[in-house]
């Protein structure tokens, strides 16, 4: 598939609908697909740390969050058609899954969040079936237990969230293991249908402020948020050395 390589990470130039219609098509493959939708701290994360640059490209589909990483690509001159982000992909997705047999499995968040993700999830896409839920804090030795249970749930479909990199570390760890035919890691989506997090107003999302937005709402953000400016300054020097 056509991608883009921003600092080592070779991202996909694919946008909401074609990456939702990707993974639909990975759930009656052979094994578990890994899906990860970095933005530009994620970016910058495998830049500076070659094994998480190896795990992210390891990845079946990579799509690119965040204006940053747009930005990035355009730069480049490889645009994307848009920002994928994880949410956007997941409410596709979960739209075409309920009218499927196929179920998902919620793994990631604060005790109770999973499951108040689930009832929302079923009132706004009604068919859908979720084969099970599981919060996202856990010690090491229990992977096992959960991987069993996500198993015995029986889903073809599994939304990761426990925040980056994390969860594309446990993504990547795991995926030999698993049943289900595909991972998506998808940060705080699970907040966010819970309803425990808003997401940023179409004003934001439109303008490329979701970021700000962000800050305004968690201002303990900010020191995460100083990966923006030095994204755009890496790419700004150093993209072009990058093969394409
Ligand atoms: N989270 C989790 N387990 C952890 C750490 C975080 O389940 O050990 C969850 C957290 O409750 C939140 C989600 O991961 O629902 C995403 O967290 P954050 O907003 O920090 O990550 P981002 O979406 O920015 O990557």
């Amino acid at each position: 598939m056509d991608k883009v390589n921003i600092l080592g990470i070779k991202v996909d130039r694919i946008g909401i609908n074609d990456a939702a219609d990707k993974i639909f098509s990975f759930l009656s493959g052979e094994r578990c697909a890994k899906i990860f939708t970095p933005n530009s701290e994620i970016i910058m994360a495998g830049y500076k740390d070659k094994a998480f640059a190896d795990i992210l490209n390891s990845a079946d589909l990579l799509t690119a969050d965040g204006i940053g990483v747009v930005k990035a690509a355009s730069l480049l001159k490889k645009p994307v058609p848009e920002r994928a982000a994880g949410y956007d992909i997941a409410c596709k997705l979960l739209e075409k899954t309920a009218k499927s047999d196929y179920s998902v499995f919620l793994f990631g968040g604060k005790p109770g969040v999973a499951e108040k993700a689930a009832s929302e999830i079923c009132k706004k896409y009604p068919g859908i079936k979720i084969a099970g839920t599981r919060n996202g804090y856990f010690k090491p030795e229990e992977t096992p237990d959960i991987v069993s249970e996500i198993n015995s749930s029986g889903a073809e479909l599994l939304f990761v969230c426990l925040g980056a990199p994390k969860q594309e570390k446990w993504i990547h760890e795991n995926a030999g293991k698993l049943t289900a035919k595909a991972a998506l890691g998808v940060g705080g989506s699970l907040d966010v249908f819970a309803g425990t997090v808003q997401r940023a107003p179409d004003f934001y999302c439109k303008h490329g402020l979701e970021w700000f937005y962000r800050l305004m709402k968690e201002p303990r953000r900010a020191v995460r948020m100083t990966a923006l400016p030095k994204f755009a300054l890496t790419v700004l020097l150093r993209g072009r050395k990058f093969e394409q």
